[in-house]
């Protein structure tokens, strides 16, 4: 089998809070179409580790590739390898940040025409036929506040496909969802999934982990404290710590 390039490379990641080490040498990668996803109590790093991909939160050493840009964190990085990382990297938050005072495809256009300069017309294009793949064509004129969370959610994901990603981040997409909606916009990201979309989920959904991604991370104290195929790391968890979390999840259903 050829073997498949890596879309996402982090080696030797830190990130501190003034002293408090949130990331602590925490190395990963995310080959080309496969989907990674992170688990682990609150407070983990999960967030920050999502945040540093695309240098939203700047670590303090360690490199980060993506889709063959690399920017090191112990030289200067470029105002120009930041622009193209950022470019290539969508992401979609447990918040759903829509403009509330623009109707649904023009909250979709705008970004297209402001940042790749497309044209109205094929911004409009490109925006009605994501918002008819994620379910939702008949809302293009609506407001967001007329819109249910999931549908605010699946809108917020075309949105950010719209700008043509090579990966796609997901931090806790759901978490403010009721179940309901929260398994349409499962449904959505499973479809992209199963398209190859390379993506990264940050989630407290143990069924869709187990189902959809291809690798399992396990995090706790900033570090990785496992990982491997789901099925594994689910059926046979090496670390008590790991035990100790899913049993958490379990009864909590968190
Ligand atoms: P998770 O997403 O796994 O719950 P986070 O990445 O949000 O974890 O947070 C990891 C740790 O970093 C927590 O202790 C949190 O309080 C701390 N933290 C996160 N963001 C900041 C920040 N901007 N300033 C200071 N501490 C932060
Ligand atoms: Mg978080």
């Amino acid at each position: 089998m050829l073997s498949k390039k890596n879309a996402i490379e982090l080696r030797n990641v830190v990130k501190k809070f003034g002293d408090h080490t949130v990331i602590d040498d925490v190395s990963m990668t995310v080959a080309e179409g496969e989907v990674a996803a992170i688990i682990g109590p609150s407070g983990a790093g999960k967030s920050t580790l999502l945040r540093c991909v695309n240098l939203l939160e700047r670590p303090d050493s360690g490199t980060i590739a993506v889709a063959g840009t690399r920017i090191d964190a112990d030289n200067q990085i470029k105002t120009r390898d930041l622009a193209r990382l950022r470019s290539v990297v969508g992401m979609v938050f447990q918040s759903f940040n829509l403009f509330p005072h623009l109707n649904v495809l023009r909250n979709i256009t705008l970004p297209q025409e402001q940042v790749l300069g497309r044209s109205p017309q094929e911004a409009r294009e490109r925006g009605l036929a994501l918002l008819a793949r994620v379910g939702l064509a008949d809302k293009a004129d609506q407001y967001p506040n007329r819109c249910s969370g999931g549908q605010q959610q699946r809108i917020a994901i075309a949105r950010s496909l719209a700008l043509d990603p090579e990966v796609m981040l997901f931090d806790e997409p759901t978490s403010a969802l009721d179940p309901e909606l929260g398994l349409e916009v499962l449904t959505v990201m499973r479809e992209l999934a199963d398209e190859g979309m390379t993506m990264v989920v940050v989630t407290h959904e143990m069924q869709f982990a187990r189902d959809v991604s291809d690798h399992l991370v396990v995090m706790a104290d900033g570090a990785v404290l496992e990982e491997g195929k789901p099925g594994d790391v689910f059926d046979e968890p090496t670390r008590a710590r790991t035990r100790q979390f899913l049993r958490a999840v379990d009864r909590d259903g968190v």
